[in-house]
């Protein structure tokens, strides 16, 4: 593992195009997403794309919100890993999430001041990306990521790097966006069934007893 480490360092400290910090938070996401490949160093520039049209830096204090429009069953997750590491809006964090559209696409929502930038992969990237010996040799023919060629899945996952994200992505925006503000509960309950600890706003009353969904049985 740590060799692997070791390998993303180097590969990461190779690009001439990101500044230290921006190298700082791709060998991290690297590390993480755990595969050389297209779609999340896409992901990512295009995350970086999306807070440059914003003029707003990485989130850190719950003050961003992603939608992403990638769906299942497509190679759409690494993609959305990048965008996820470069904006800092994670799905853990409960500020991204997917609406499935199937699409290489984001929305970049800054919420305090209500203002939000579309990101969308230019079609003649994404027709590059899929005619690649990445994809084309490898990925369509079952091979995971690890597997395929690690020459090959490097030249995918680097080939972006020298391209400035005028050429990468389509920008529309800024633009105003109403932010959904609904507040967080801090409550924390336990079922009176199972005994789970459970957050206060999903719990259901069932027989005069506060439960959790697993032990909710009513129909509604
Ligand atoms: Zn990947
Ligand atoms: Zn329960």
């Amino acid at each position: 593992m740590l060799d692997r480490f070791a390998k993303h360092r180097e590969i990461v400290n190779s690009i001439t195009t990101l500044d230290d910090t921006e190298k700082e938070l791709l060998y991290s996401a690297l590390n993480i997403h755990g595969h050389f490949c297209g779609g999340m160093p896409m992901g990512y520039l295009a995350g970086l794309a999306g807070l440059k049209a914003l003029g707003a830096p990485r989130e850190l204090n719950m003050d961003k919100e992603v939608i992403i429009f990638v769906g299942d069953h497509h190679a759409g997750g690494c993609f959305a890993d990048g965008v996820q590491f470069a904006t800092g809006c994670t799905f853990g964090k409960g500020i991204m999430r997917k609406e499935p559209k199937g699409k290489w696409c984001y929305l970049l929502i800054d919420k305090k001041n209500e203002k939000a930038v579309k990101v969308t992969v230019k079609p003649e990237i994404m027709k590059a990306a899929f005619n690649s010996p990445f994809i084309k040799n490898y990925r369509t023919k079952g091979i995971p990521p690890t597997e395929v060629d690690q020459e090959v899945a490097i030249k995918a996952f680097l080939g972006l790097f020298s391209k400035p994200f005028e050429e990468i992505v389509n920008i529309e925006g800024p633009f105003d966006y109403k932010v959904d503000k609904t507040p967080s509960s801090h409550n924390l309950a336990f079922c009176e069934k199972c005994g789970d600890a459970v957050a206060e706003n999903y719990l259901r009353v069932e027989d005069g007893k506060k439960v959790c969904l697993d032990c909710f049985t009513y129909n509604s």
